[in-house]
């Protein structure tokens, strides 16, 4: 087995209990083996398993996931600042939705069939099952917590580039399979990993992979800085602490693509 984010075959059997996990000994990216996205993502997946999650709906939670996309849409207008964006994992559109606000011609990639029909009915977007559907060049491609839900991310990036015209701009969102969290709270991090997250990357394990598809990182962040997780106060000098070290809980990173 070959880690899929840094290509390293030195991966080992992290945990067994339940679910076997695996960890990468080169990036510290964890690996599941079997994840059954078909068992998970059904009519009820944005409704109640969002909520058992978060404690409120997708719907409920609109607001927050607007000002999220509108923070993400500055960072993106940085590199690449209109064209057409596509937004793979789109759930209810409202990233989209703001992407259109601020100019980007907008698209979605979703294979749940309620997200499907909601962005369809209430905003009226373009929405492909597949990035393979999505004619044409595309200038921005978006996927905020949604690589680590895929199982074949080789062939996943492999579309990326060859969807992202040369200085087009790839930024992701993703849970850190290496932060405080997963690093020292591990029998909690164990208990709390979502059952459908095929892999939780380390920055270096992304770092690694966007390399590897001459994607050139411009900029990365640190969030989910929750000191209280592994015992810590929950004050500000903790948190940025947590930040200053790169051990957030989830992270972003924004790249672009060069020749080659
Ligand atoms: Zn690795």
């Amino acid at each position: 087995m070959r880690c899929p984010y840094c290509l390293s075959s030195h991966v080992r059997l992290w945990h067994a209990d339940g679910d076997r996990l695996y960890q990468c000994r080169r990036c510290h990216s964890n690996i599941k083996l079997f994840c059954s996205p078909v068992d998970v993502y059904d009519e009820t997946y944005f409704q109640e398993h969002y909520e058992q999650v978060y404690g409120k709906s997708y719907e409920e939670d609109e607001p927050m996931i607007r000002s999220y996309a509108l923070r993400r849409l500055k960072e993106i207008q940085k590199y690449v600042p209109g064209g057409v964006l596509v937004d793979i994992g789109a759930a209810y559109g409202f990233f989209l939705d703001e992407a259109r606000r601020v100019g980007y011609e907008v698209m979605g990639v979703e294979i749940h069939e309620g997200s499907i029909r909601y962005i369809q009915d209430r905003f009226g977007y373009p929405v492909y099952r597949s990035l393979e559907l999505v004619e044409g060049d595309v200038d921005v491609v978006t996927a905020w917590f949604t690589l680590e839900h895929m199982m074949d991310i080789e062939g996943v990036m492999q579309m990326v580039v060859s969807k992202l015209r040369v200085g087009g701009c790839l930024a992701l969102g993703l849970p850190n399979g290496y932060g405080a969290f997963a690093r020292f709270r591990k029998r909690e991090y164990f208990r709390c990993r979502p059952v459908e997250h095929c892999t939780e990357p380390s920055l270096k394990g992304i770092r690694a992979l966007l390399k590897r598809y001459h994607l050139r990182i411009v900029h990365t962040e640190i969030f989910g800085l929750h000191p209280e997780r592994i015992g810590l106060p929950s004050r500000r000098f903790w948190q940025n602490l947590q930040k200053k070290l790169r051990l957030g809980d989830t992270f972003e990173v924004y790249a672009v693509k060069q020749e080659g």
